[in-house]
């Protein structure tokens, strides 16, 4: 028997839900919030224009412009190329500061910010930072880029795209391939503004070729010398890296006092209050420090990472945290000597020096031979500790070590040897040493003398036949071309037979010249 029961249903909201507000561009996702590669807003630009299929310079004009209060002159600007651009971010050539920490950068991102409706546009620039890094030489003037990440990101199909690191003048190589950047374009050898009308990712802003490739690596490496150097900017670029990755995350207040106040106590701390002694470490004048200290100056950011380094504490954590106490204070020295442990020579009672000693010569032993760090590290004691007190022991542990890591290496290294004498096309003697990482190419010619005059060998030798090839080709087109004025009645003069030429630069050579005028001599001229 079925009962009548009746059924409660929640009522229906048939109310239209709001339908919020359409951005105006696409609210185009920005690249890398929160990693130390995160996009800059001018890149971020230049991107918005290409997904819009629109050059940059018709974004600038038709939409930003509107929202960056230059309205009232825009009606003579339409017909200034490069100038308008410059009007409307409020600035002439000087376009480095749109990814800053002033007001144009605060500008353009509250248009671009209505515009896309994105509220995260702010950490493309380096406006969280604004009130601990000093404007002075910050950003740099031109635009830089590493053209083996545009090349690694076009072969694996990603964004391509100019990370906010780049613009930062300290930072001279890229973090992930180590090379300096470039500046001029490989094409037609122009400089280029960071941002301009005819800004294309990837590409030339004046003659529009694509600028990556894989080959300036050596050629990079070689304007960049010395080992410490390279580290030094490695340092740069991870200190650097860490705080812009850090800035969505940064909770609590940015203060430009705390820089004053961190300097001072270190002074206190680590100079016992001498500021002439940390002005002889980080080679900065004594006024300078002064002024950092009675906080009347921010350290530019070159200064900032030397006492970051000389403090031996993240540079992010020294912008952003009060530190009242310095652990592993480098003690007026110069920083590498900071390096080692001070507590190296502590006492060792004679019991556990014999316990030592019969330690070590089992060591002495073992195959594969450890380190001195290793059996340091076993053995609970600093490495300077154990040559302290055993220095003909250690010696041997040392010579050991070093023996077997040589011949390892020349295990892993002679088959990678052979293997680059079948590269086709032959790559330079140079460029394997880098690969392997070794700066220059004495070691492995010390070690392996026969496969390196091979490699060497094989490169010059293909390098000489391209050129003979490249030299035939031009050869043969100077003579097609002057063939072909002669026989229209004109005389085959340099000028002509440039302006018919593939590549008029190859005139500029001399050799090529005197076979012009061979060819001319053939043809009864002259
Ligand atoms: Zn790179
Ligand atoms: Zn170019």
């Amino acid at each position: 028997m079925s009962t009548l029961t009746l059924k409660l249903y929640p009522s229906w909201d048939t109310q239209k839900s709001p339908i919020p507000p359409r951005s105006r561009l696409y609210n185009l996702e920005p690249i890398g919030i929160g990693t130390p590669y995160v996009e800059s807003l001018t890149s971020y630009v230049i991107r918005l224009a290409e997904q819009h299929c629109i050059t940059t310079r018709r974004l600038l004009i038709k939409e930003i412009a509107p929202f960056m209060g230059r309205e009232p002159k825009l009606s003579n600007l339409r017909n200034e190329r490069n100038e308008s651009i410059g009007k409307i971010l409020g600035v002439n050539r000087d376009r480095t500061a749109t990814n800053g920490t002033g007001l144009m950068a605060t500008n353009l991102v509250r248009a671009m910010s209505i515009l896309t409706k994105r509220t995260d546009l702010y950490f493309l620039t380096l406006r969280p930072w604004e009130k601990v890094l000093s404007k002075r030489d910050l950003l740099r003037h031109e635009r830089v880029w590493c053209p083996s990440c545009y090349q690694e990101w076009r072969d694996t199909n990603k964004s391509i795209y100019e990370p906010l690191l780049w613009c930062i003048n300290v930072v001279q190589i890229c973090p992930i391939h180590h090379h300096p950047f470039l500046s001029v374009c490989p094409h037609c050898l122009n400089q280029q503004l960071v941002l301009s009308g005819d800004s294309q990712t990837g590409h030339c802003n004046k003659c529009g070729k694509w600028l990556g490739s894989y080959r300036y690596k050596s050629g990079g490496v070689n304007q960049m010398k010395k080992a410490d150097e390279i580290a030094w900017q490695l340092y740069v670029n991870h200190e650097l890296g860490e705080l812009i990755a850090s800035a969505p995350t940064i909770i609590s207040p940015i203060d430009s006092n705390r820089i004053s106040q961190t300097i001072s106590n270190f002074i206190n701390q680590a100079f016992q209050s001498n500021q002439a002694a940390l002005s002889r470490a980080i080679s900065v004048n004594q006024a300078t420090i002064g002024s950092w200290c009675k906080g009347k100056v921010i350290p530019q950011i070159d200064k900032l990472l030397l006492l970051s380094h000389q403090m031996r504490i993240k540079l992010l954590d020294f912008l952003t945290t009060d530190i009242l106490f310095f652990d592993n204070i480098a003690c007026g020295s110069s920083t590498n000597q900071a390096e080692q442990p001070r507590k190296s020579y502590k006492r060792i009672n004679s019991e556990r020096k014999q316990v030592l000693n019969i330690v070590l010569q089992e060591v002495i032993n073992e195959y594969p031979p450890p380190s001195l760090e290793d059996v340091a590290f076993r053995l609970k004691h600093y490495p300077l500790c154990l040559q302290n007190h055993f220095p003909e022991l250690c010696q041997i542990i040392k010579v050991r070590h070093a023996d077997y890591k040589s011949v390892s290496r020349q295990q892993k290294i002679q088959p990678i040897l052979e293997l680059a004498l079948q590269e086709f096309p032959p790559p330079s003697f140079l460029e394997i040493s880098r690969r392997l990482g070794y700066k220059n190419n004495s070691y492995l010619y010390r070690y392996f003398p026969e496969l390196s005059r091979s490699i060497s060998k094989r490169y010059q030798e293909y390098n000489n036949a391209i050129g003979k090839k490249k030299r035939e080709l031009v050869c043969q087109e100077i003579q097609n071309v002057a063939q072909l004025l002669h026989s229209q009645g004109q005389k085959p003069t340099q000028r002509r037979v440039t302006q018919l030429l593939t590549k008029p630069g190859v005139m500029r050579n001399l050799w090529v010249r005197s076979y012009l005028r061979e060819i001319r001599q053939s043809l009864g001229y002259d």
